[in-house]
């Protein structure tokens, strides 16, 4: 590891001017108007997926429909998948709900990182970002930018995706949050990875850190060698290629659905049954196809009527859907898709 410029610059002095940078520079977002946890934490879990510009509309409607922790604990899980519709990665809509049960059930957000971990659907980031930003515990939070831009200062050359070197970009980042109001270190690294230090193209010649930079330092000695050489890419995870063979099974309106256990992709969603199989090839023959995370899915949907009083298949509950809740029962739009193909 190589930290030749930022060691001559202390973690408070770093700490300081970022602060400072950040006091004349921060966006106005709406999360940022108030250090209410549960506010906090619903920003995080929404942005841990896309950019703060697509987040913005979103965040506002679901929090116009769930304006308290109370809310959202009470209401019904397809009314949160409703407005999380969209937002992709529905796992993290359920879990939010199932969370905000639990914080509900004790009275509400524990203040620190330890205790907030133990809850369902708490990790290491999100916990630390609730218990700094609302509570201002002296904790850092490693994020993706937050790497981006500890890696660039400090030269880091890590497989930033192990275990191990997860705990030094948190050590780094806890020193830094440490060293002034963890607040606004935290919210200032983020904001600098998000608007100066970005992946392709950092404006260093504006960022509040460029004499400290190690990485610039080093692109400088070394023409070779940029400041987007760090960090060290992730390999890529290989593309898989899967068939899925939905049974679109009618009665009148309605359709029947099943919690999925069949396929590797929307795990736990409500899909109709039927079957996914990983080919090494894709098939000449096919309704359409979709992309999930690193699954390719080419969709070969079934059409079956069944009286509506058939209430089982393959040994579990079947729930029967009317078209016109569909979207609200089925935020994937491959889903939909596959069920609207087959009529
Ligand atoms: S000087 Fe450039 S590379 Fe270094 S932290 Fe700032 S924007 Fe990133």
């Amino acid at each position: 590891m190589s930290r030749p410029a930022s060691q001559r610059t202390s973690t408070r002095q770093l700490a300081s001017t970022l602060v400072h940078w950040f006091s004349q520079n921060a966006r106005p977002l709406p999360w940022r108007q108030s250090r209410d946890a549960y506010r906090i934490w619903l920003s995080e879990v929404m942005l841990q997926q896309t950019t703060v510009t697509a987040v913005i509309p979103y965040y506002e409607k679901f929090l116009a429909r769930f304006p308290t922790l109370g809310d959202l604990a009470r209401a019904e899980l397809a009314d949160v998948l409703e407005m999380w519709a969209g937002l992709g990665y529905y796992s993290r809509a359920r879990a939010l709900h199932k969370s905000a049960q639990a914080l509900h059930t004790r009275g509400g957000f524990p203040r620190t990182a330890t205790e907030l971990e133990e809850l369902p659907g708490f990790g290491p980031y999100t916990s630390r970002a609730v218990s700094s930003l609302a509570f201002g515990e002296n904790v850092g939070v490693v994020d993706g930018n937050v790497i981006r831009v500890l890696s660039r200062l400090h030269a880091l050359d890590l497989e930033w995706w192990t275990p191990k070197a997860r705990r030094e970009y948190q050590s780094l980042a806890d020193e830094l949050a440490q060293s002034a109001d963890p607040y606004q270190v935290n919210q200032a690294l983020m904001e600098l990875g998000a608007t100066i230090c970005t992946p392709k193209s950092p404006t260093c010649l504006i960022c509040p850190w460029q004499s400290a930079c190690a990485a610039r330092a080093h692109s400088a000695r070394q023409a070779t060698k940029s400041v987007t050489d760090f960090p060290r890419p992730r390999p890529k995870r290989e593309h898989e290629i899967w068939i899925w063979r939905p049974r679109i099974i009618q009665s009148g309106q309605a359709f029947a659905l099943l919690p999925n256990t069949h396929a590797p992709f929307l795990r736990g969603q409500l899909l109709p049954p039927g079957e996914a199989k990983r080919h090494k090839a894709p098939p000449k023959d096919f309704a359409f196809r979709g992309q999930i995370t690193h699954h390719k899915i080419f969709v070969i949907p079934t059409r079956e009527r069944w009286p509506k009083r058939l209430r089982q298949l393959e040994g579990q509950p079947l729930t029967w859907v009317t078209r016109d809740e569909l979207r609200r029962q089925i935020p994937s739009s491959l889903a939909r898709r596959a069920l609207e193909s087959a009529q």
